[in-house]
């Protein structure tokens, strides 16, 4: 390793306050209730002349005008159809694509997460 290009992994976190309701889940999850939720999202690059990858705060702002103006405060099946954390997790990796995010992890309580890395599939 002489070039430099050594790949590093970034990662920015946010939290957002949202309702939700899950069908056909049986039990309290269908009742509507609320999270906390706790995004984490990973993002990819080389070093860059500066000494940095990617500048922390544009990556906030990005996040936070792409997924967090949307979801936070919100009641979530007003956007989607059955809001699981899966398929929460999976629109926010597709609004975060561009940016160039390898890996999104959103965490519905303390104890339970969801990792996504891709926005492929049904
Ligand atoms: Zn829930």
């Amino acid at each position: 390793m002489t070039d430099g290009a050594e790949r590093f992994l970034l990662t920015v976190s946010a939290v957002f306050d949202a309702a939700h309701r899950i069908r056909d889940a049986g039990g309290r999850c269908e009742r509507l209730h609320g999270h906390s939720w706790r995004l984490e999202a990973t993002f990819g690059g080389d070093l860059g002349p500066s000494g940095m990858v990617r500048d922390f705060l544009d990556l906030e702002r990005e996040m936070e005008r792409r997924v967090v103006a949307t979801l936070d405060h919100s009641d979530l099946n007003d956007i989607f159809e059955n809001p699981t954390t899966e398929l929460i997790c999976r629109w926010i990796w597709e609004r975060l694509a561009p940016l160039g995010v390898v890996e999104v992890r959103l965490w519905e309580t303390p104890s339970f997460s969801v990792t996504c890395r891709g926005g492929g599939g049904g």
